[in-house]
């Protein structure tokens, strides 16, 4: 039977760390990857979540199953975080959540319901996008197509572009927004263009899907929810995935959300009844010891504060390694103008280092990055960044 099976593509992101786990530089460098390391180069274990689960593992609790839906008190923190505990669509019973196996696994029960629900229908997403949104919406049996986003002239966002593709999609269309932190480029809306993007999606009819895998880490858990918040004030229905994978540092536990906001109490009740069989039908019901573990320090005002302060750390340090990085460029005699890179958001910088300059940085330096030119700053730490800026000024020069 399996005879004819064909190896399947590599995962590009995958690979690129198989060569670099392989390269016995010691001086080598991961830029490629999507995880926060903290200076020492460690992915971090936050003291919040580090006395939630002690608290947890010494209360020693039973593993029955969870509901389909996951835990209430889990639901809740998420929908206070996604759009604000005063939420009026919460107050109304109209915002449906479900824990779900990382923002990855919110996207996938997101997407296999959305095809019950609109079978004809085609999702769009950035141009260029997270490379599993389309895995994801294809895999659900959706045809993906794209609308314009990154500008390279400008490094920011062609909005008018953008705009003009919304404006011209037909009713029922599935459009993938990042909320915050745009993936791979770092360019963001403003709030403005969100209010925008809020009018073609109510003048077309369209279904808007936000991903939002890394609040908290532009501005701060508030501001970073800005395009929720618009979306929540419109009157519409909409989709959210949501991840914990970065914001908690709990990457390998799984921990995210999918919320739907529904028009009334009533079809929050018939639509969870639906997003129950999705789940039923494929992990039956999520696990328990992330998503608790996330409820207790949410739950909790000294460990939301504590994981705040956290959050903040780990904000702060990128922002950091931004500007560090402009600094050092500059000083290692670099004429081309990095200064974008302070003013893109979150982990990720689009750097504009062409595939071939890239590769020279593996070949020459052993530091690996997607050959889009994509870096992850939160792999830069005081050590690494001095020989990452040399190494990068002698390839563009
Ligand atoms: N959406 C985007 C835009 C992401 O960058 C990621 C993580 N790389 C995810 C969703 C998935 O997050 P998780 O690891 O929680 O599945």
């Amino acid at each position: 039977i399996f005879a004819a099976v064909e190896m399947a593509p590599r995962d590009p992101i995958l690979g690129l760390n198989e060569a670099f786990n392989a390269d016995t530089r010691a001086e080598k460098v991961n830029l490629g990857v999507g995880v926060y390391y903290d200076d020492n180069g460690k992915i971090p274990l936050l003291g919040a979540v580090r006395a939630a689960e002690k608290t947890r593992l010494e209360a020693m609790p039973p593993r029955g199953y969870q509901p389909i839906e996951g835990a209430a008190t889990y639901n809740t923190a998420v929908q206070n975080l996604l759009l604000g505990k005063d939420s009026q669509l919460i107050a109304n019973g109209q915002v449906v959540t479900i824990e779900a196996l990382g923002g990855t696994g919110a996207l996938k029960v997101g997407a296999d319901y959305l095809k019950r629900l609109q079978p004809g229908a085609t999702v769009y997403i950035s141009d260029p996008s997270w490379e599993n949104h389309r895995a994801l919406f294809e895999s659900a049996g959706f045809p993906v197509e794209t609308y314009p986003y990154y500008d390279a002239a400008t490094r920011g966002v062609n909005f008018e572009g953008m705009k003009a593709k919304l404006n011209s999609l037909p009713a029922g269309s599935i459009i993938i927004l990042h909320a915050c932190c745009h993936n791979p480029t770092g360019a963001d809306l403003s709030d403005a263009q969100w209010n925008d993007v809020v009018d073609a999606c109510r003048s077309r009819g369209l279904i808007p899907f936000l991903d939002m895998a890394y609040q908290g880490f532009a501005d701060g858990i508030e501001a970073d929810a800005v395009a929720v918040r618009a979306f929540s004030a419109s009157g519409l229905q909409f989709f959210v995935s949501s991840s914990f994978s970065k914001s908690f540092s709990l990457y390998g536990e799984r921990v995210g959300a999918l919320s739907i906001i529904t028009a009334a109490k009533e079809e929050s009740a018939r639509v969870l009844s639906q997003v129950k069989r999705v789940i039923r039908t494929n992990y039956s019901n999520p696990p328990i010891h992330g998503g608790a573990v996330v409820a207790a320090v949410l739950n909790s005002p000294e460990l939301r504060q504590q994981w705040e302060d956290e959050l903040a750390g780990m904000r702060d340090r990128i922002r950091d390694m931004r500007t560090s990085l402009v600094e050092q460029l500059k000083a290692a005699g670099v004429a081309q103008d990095f200064s974008f890179v302070i003013k893109q958001r979150g982990m990720f910088s689009y750097t504009g280092l062409t595939a071939a300059q890239v590769e020279q940085l593996k070949t020459d330096f052993g530091i690996y990055a997607v050959s889009t030119g994509r870096i992850c700053l939160a792999a830069l730490n005081t050590k690494n960044i001095g020989y990452v800026a040399k190494a990068i000024a002698a390839v563009v020069k």
